[in-house]
């Protein structure tokens, strides 16, 4: 039992928003597509709900037909929550196993499965395996219409079996045969309304490919209008052998589930995460880089400062800035009050430094200085000694008052 798959779905070309949803599953063995309705973004819900049940029961071992309608008794039950999710329904159309494990197609509303072969003689046969439940289907069963009429009937998208309506649903179970060289279609009305079942056929046969036939329906859709949402799986049997999904399997799949469901969620939920992580780090470096310029400007730098009565070179800010206080870079051995007058507004005023080497040079001027005032106050005390006492104040005052600037 081993299949190729692709799927797509597609907004159209004239509603805002895709209210379609799909499943791919092949370890859970079940492909889904549901068609949602109703007001504001609730079909959209719907859909994605029916889904999310799909998958969630089926994982459980329990058989489409019945997964379908608990999908159903689920999407009720949000709609009842949620006024403005009120009235919201979804159709369901599935491949999975039923309740004997056997392969079967199980419906409900007007989303539709095909079954395409080509035959040895190179002709080839597209039979629809559901039965829309549908208002125009059962117009055309009771003769009241055509097949034809029924396609520009203009209430032809009406339901006559939802997802989450009141009451108890009816799902619609059709057993296929599954065959190598088979290949089916799932795809919501967006598809089978605006392209015919020949121009279906037409394209199932002319593309090898899964993936190439599911691009070129959906741009057939959308190239005839695109009036709705559009949404298609092709499934291709490779291997026809069956064999129902054991327990061990289903409970394996779930991280593949996880993957799966970031493909039925159109990426969304990915991209969300990934865009969460990005706005993170770009915080961060931005953080990160004002950091940096505020540490730089804080720590940068050197100025003269007082303690003890000493000189010392500080590194950093006077004052400090946020939490970066300025730091003792080393003592100058030079005492405050034996400094010139000029050199001790320096002190006062903290006088800035841009680099250790300008600070260190101009702490050597200063200490020169200090040195020729000590030594012109050491002379000046040996001259006042060899002056005769009561004259001392009248000779030192000049001499004082010289080095003093
Ligand atoms: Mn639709």
């Amino acid at each position: 039992m081993k299949v190729d798959v692709a799927a797509i779905s597609d907004t159209g070309r004239v509603r805002e928003i895709n209210e379609d949803s799909f499943l791919i599953d092949k370890e859970l063995f079940v492909f889904a597509v549901a068609d949602g309705m109703g007001g504001h973004a609730a079909g959209e819900i719907a859909s994605a709900t029916a889904i999310e049940t799909i998958r969630a029961s089926t994982a459980a071992g329990i058989d489409i037909a019945r997964s379908i309608e608990k999908a159903h008794e689920s999407v009720k039950k949000k709609s009842a929550q949620t006024e403005s999710l009120s009235g919201m329904g979804t159709t369901l159309t599935a491949m999975g196993f039923s309740a004997k494990k056997k392969i079967v197609i199980a419906h409900v509303g007007d989303s539709r499965a095909y079954l395409f072969k080509r035959n040895i003689d190179g002709a080839s046969t597209l039979e629809r395996i559901t039965k829309d439940h549908s208002l125009v289907e059962e117009l055309v069963d009771a003769g009241q219409i055509t097949e034809e009429e029924a396609n520009v009937h203009p209430r032809r998208s009406v339901i006559t079996r939802a997802l989450g309506i009141d009451g108890d649903v009816e799902v619609d179970e059709v057993p296929i045969d599954f065959k190598i060289g088979s290949r089916f279609l799932i795809c919501s009305d967006g598809l089978s309304s605006m392209v015919r079942d020949e121009d279906i056929a037409d394209i199932l046969n002319s593309n090898p490919l899964p993936s190439d036939a599911a691009r070129e329906l959906v741009a057939r859709a959308n190239k005839a209008g695109g009036n709705d949402n559009i949404t298609v799986v092709v499934i291709d049997v490779t291997d026809e052998e069956i064999i129902f999904p054991d327990s061990i399997k289903v409970a394996q799949s779930v991280p593949a589930d996880e993957k799966k469901q970031r493909v039925h969620d159109k990426s969304g939920r990915f991209v969300f995460v990934v865009q969460i992580l990005l706005v993170i780090l770009f915080l961060g470096a931005i953080l990160g880089g004002a950091f940096f310029v505020a540490k730089n400007y804080a720590t940068k730098g050197y100025f003269l400062d007082e303690k003890n009565g000493e000189v010392v070179l500080m590194k950093g800010r006077y004052g400090g800035v946020l939490w970066w206080d300025p730091t003792l870079d080393s003592q100058s051995g030079i005492e405050v009050k034996k400094m010139t007058s000029a050199d001790k507004v320096l002190v006062e005023r903290n006088a800035r430094f841009e680099t250790r080497s300008v600070a260190v040079k101009r702490l050597d001027e200063i200490r020169k200085r200090q040195k020729e005032k000590e030594v012109t106050t050491e002379t000046t005390t040996t001259t006042t000694t060899t002056i005769p006492d009561g004259q001392t104040d009248i000779i030192l005052s000049p001499a004082t008052a010289a080095t003093n600037d």
